[in-house]
């Protein structure tokens, strides 16, 4: 989930919850969380769009509310950064007066969904999506564990299988729709009309097998499946880059970052998608002028450097990040990847990456295939060494 686990709780009682303590649910709009730089407002679009006046009006609330910085979250949301406690609920009342809010803390919290965004009109995907949202804000819906997500990936090869969600509609190897909780290679076969109940029925399912505040994979890994789901998946390694798309063209961010005039530069050429890989989806545009902070060629080393928001923004970091990815990217070497994280932490690259950069008290430790805290190969590399490195 991107940067959360830097961020603090706003309203923990006045104490302030610490990292580790705070992993386990996402944020929102109507509970942000508290950063080095303000207070985070997460957006959730309803069902994964932006219409331009939608996103040209967040560019404005963020503006005048924010710090003017913007982040794409791996869930497929826009987080507004730098809002401060006084300016907080002009910028609810902004974003609720444009449709974008949840109606309590509790539905935001459930509609987790994670659209494809390659979806086209009357292909049965916005239909999918808002059964889905109004199934999950009614009062009987399960409780569900915070990070807990669905995904509808409903075009005819998976897209969104690397990204995070619990329950799963995807397409079989003949088209048919299926029924996937995470962690199973097969899944059920559903239909338009019953996906949605039966993904409901699923979630419940899932409460009732005990999955509590686990993940569904890790109940899944326990041998406790539901029956009916033996329909082979389709197994997909989506890893879309900029560039035109059937439904648009994609555009990347370095470091999933924008400014409010980015945003609103886009929102000039199509309502806007969201996507779990950083990048925005333009609907129907095909070519884009140069917009400042927006990257279209697929091989800009950019796109394969991830940073975490480092020094100064995170009290946590040792170490700036960001202004050191882009010193640093002339110089990546064809397809390389690199993680560079201000502290041992690695919110922006919990996983093993093959090449990471952590912040230390003095310089930066070089780890190969390993997270952000594991044992270094070197330590103490001063910034100005570090292009040798990599
Ligand atoms: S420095 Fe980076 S990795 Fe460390 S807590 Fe802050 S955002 Fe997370």
């Amino acid at each position: 989930m991107g940067d959360a686990p830097q961020l603090d709780r706003l309203g923990d009682g006045g104490g302030r919850v610490s990292a580790h303590e705070v992993k386990g649910w996402c944020p929102g709009a109507l509970r942000p969380m508290r950063s080095g730089d303000g207070l985070v407002v997460r957006v959730r679009p309803f069902g994964g769009r932006l219409r331009r006046a939608q996103a040209d009006g967040i560019a404005t609330l963020a503006a005048a509310h924010g710090n003017g910085l913007l982040d794409l979250s791996s869930r497929g949301n826009l987080q507004i950064r730098g809002v401060t406690d006084t300016s907080l609920p002009h910028l609810i009342e902004g974003l609720r007066a444009m449709g974008l809010i949840d109606p309590s803390e509790e539905v935001e919290s459930r509609r987790n969904i994670l659209v494809t965004p390659f979806w086209a009109p009357g292909d049965g995907t916005e239909g999918l999506v808002s059964a889905l949202t109004d199934a999950l804000s009614t009062p009987d819906a399960p409780a569900l564990p915070g990070k807990f997500g669905f995904a509808i990936d409903t075009q005819r090869s998976p897209a969104l299988q690397n990204a995070s969600a619990d329950i799963r509609l995807e397409r079989d190897a003949q088209g048919g729709l299926i029924l996937v909780a995470e962690g199973m290679l097969t899944g059920k076969p559903v239909t338009q009309q019953t996906a949605v109940a039966e993904a409901m029925a699923l979630a419940d399912w899932f409460t009732r097998a005990g999955g509590g505040a686990r993940r569904m994979s890790a109940l899944i890994a326990t041998g406790t499946v539901p029956k009916g789901h033996d329909t082979p998946r389709q197994a997909g390694n989506a890893a879309p880059v900029p560039g035109p798309v059937p439904a648009g063209v994609l555009v990347g961010f370095a470091f999933g970052q924008m400014r409010v005039e980015t945003l609103a530069g886009l929102a000039k050429h199509g309502s806007l998608r969201l996507t779990p890989w950083r990048l925005l989806l333009v609907e129907n545009a095909r070519d884009l002028p140069d917009i400042d902070g927006v990257l279209i060629d697929p091989a800009d080393p950019l796109l394969r450097i991830t940073a975490c928001t480092g020094a100064p923004r995170c009290e946590q970091a040792l170490q700036e990040t960001r202004a050191l990815g882009r010193a640093l990217a002339p110089h990546l070497g064809a397809g390389a990847t690199l993680h560079i994280s201000g502290c041992t932490k690695g919110c922006a690259h919990p996983r093993p990456a093959p090449l990471t950069l952590t912040g230390q008290a003095r310089g930066f430790a070089l780890i190969h295939n390993g997270t952000a805290a594991d044992t270094p190969i070197r330590t103490g590399l001063a910034p100005d060494e570090l292009k040798d490195h990599i």
